[in-house]
């Protein structure tokens, strides 16, 4: 008897019609002889008609309280999704995060799992029933407090769910039939793929397709869990994100990604010295902000230089803050902050043992006038910040460049 993790996305679980959908193919699952947890997003646009809520009564909600706020979301996807289940004949349990032992750390509203209560699910399981969980929430170890995981935390909460169990799969059910050669929704050509590799889709996450929150894809790698994306509009043969292996490495380019939810932050006249680097991304990192890229240009006349880094859009405003009033005590210039900007990033194994992939990736860029502003590179990736005008142009003619499309 196999274990199967499903998870269905917010459209999947949108209305009473699509919940009677799911509720009938997680009782064919169990059916065929599996057992079966399910994990829950909230239905389609519920949490960000939350978030709208909250926002109209303050510019800064306590993100305690929108944390509590928002679990309300999966809670009434999950309890309405195991109603239809029982309703068919088939014993469900729904739990909310506190519930199945979902504990995190303290950081709220990007809280990390640290453990999971498997033996308390699996004791259900056991006796028959199929377990939908709550997605997206979890409670703070010290202080009890309900936290959650970062939007699209979902994910995250099935793979680790998944690792927990020792499932034999993690199923992340949602509105595409697969991970494409790029968002379909910009791309009409792009290419569904049969596989991926972990650290490919991990790269592909990070920089911006949405489709698998990167938690989850690290959860993935680390426990070795399968996962298949699939839709749960057709039930079609999905992609398989799974361990690297040679094939993989004959592609040059697995993906492009792009992700408007950036902004740039520059900072001027920085002394040139020892531990001023140190002293600005500290700053940062200590507020639980995440840099990406970093350029520091090297000064004309070996006192004074100027460091400029991306961070999310959202927390655009308190790194600003933060680094003007950083800026007074380390005597250096003026902070700039620039939200017009997006990235655009290419992503394969291949490129460890081909050359020139970045250059031709300038040059596609260069033909269509777009400027780039930064660029940021690993093993598997080159990434680069241009204006956000530009962002479907570039991502589309990338695509074409690489020879990524149906024919
Ligand atoms: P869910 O609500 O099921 O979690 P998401 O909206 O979070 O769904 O993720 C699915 C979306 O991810 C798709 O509708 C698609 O537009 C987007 N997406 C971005 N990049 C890709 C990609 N490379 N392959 C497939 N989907 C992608
Ligand atoms: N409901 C949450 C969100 O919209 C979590 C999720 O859907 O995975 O981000
Ligand atoms: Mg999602």
């Amino acid at each position: 008897m196999a274990l199967v993790v499903q998870k269905y996305g917010g459209t999947s679980v949108g209305s009473v019609e699509r919940i009677e959908i799911v509720a009938q193919h997680i009782k064919e699952t169990k059916d065929k002889g599996n057992n079966v947890v399910a994990i829950v997003s909230a239905m389609a646009g519920e949490t960000d008609r939350l978030i709208k809520l909250a926002k109209e009564l303050s510019n800064n909600p306590s993100e305690r309280e929108m944390d509590l706020l928002l679990s309300s979301g999966e809670r009434v996807s999950s309890s309405l999704v195991a109603i239809k289940i029982n309703e068919l004949g088939q014993k469900a349990m729904a739990m909310t995060g506190r519930q199945c032992g979902m504990v995190t750390d303290e950081v709220h509203t990007k809280a990390r799992i640290k453990s999971i209560d498997a033996d308390k699910i699996m004791n259900y399981v056991n006796d028959g029933y199929v377990v939908i969980i709550a997605g997206f929430q979890g409670i703070s170890e010290k202080t009890g407090d309900v936290t959650t995981l970062g939007r699209g935390g979902s994910d995250t909460t099935a793979v680790a769910v998944a690792a927990a169990l020792n499932a034999d799969v993690c199923e992340i059910y949602t509105d595409v039939d697969g991970i494409y050669t790029a968002d379909p929704r910009i791309v009409k050509n792009a290419r569904k793929l049969d596989r991926i590799s972990y650290s490919e889709m991990m790269e592909l996450a990070s920089l911006g397709a949405k489709v698998l929150q990167i938690r989850s894809v690290e959860f993935g790698m680390k426990y070795n869990v399968p996962i298949m994306v699939l839709s749960s509009f057709t039930f079609n043969k999905g992609t398989l994100v799974t361990k690297e292996d040679e094939n993989m490495e004959k592609i040059l380019v697995s993906g492009i990604a792009q992700d408007k939810n950036q902004a740039r932050l520059k900072i001027n006249s920085v002394k040139d010295e020892p531990g001023i680097a140190s002293k600005i991304f500290n700053t940062i990192a200590s507020n639980n902000i995440n840099v990406d890229v970093i350029v520091q240009n090297v000064s004309d006349d070996g006192r004074t230089t100027d460091i400029s880094f991306t961070v999310p859009r959202d927390d655009a405003e308190k790194a600003y803050e933060l680094l003007r009033n950083l800026a007074k005590n380390i005597d250096a210039g003026d902070v700039t902050l620039n939200k017009d900007v997006a990235k655009v990033s290419i992503v394969g194994v291949g490129m460890r043992s081909h050359p020139g992939v970045a250059a031709k990736m300038f040059d596609s860029l260069a033909n269509e006038g777009i400027n780039i502003r930064a660029i940021s590179t690993s093993e598997i990736k080159v990434s680069c910040l241009i204006d956000e005008k530009y962002t479907e142009l570039a991502v589309r003619t990338l695509h074409d460049s690489f020879n990524l499309g149906n024919e």
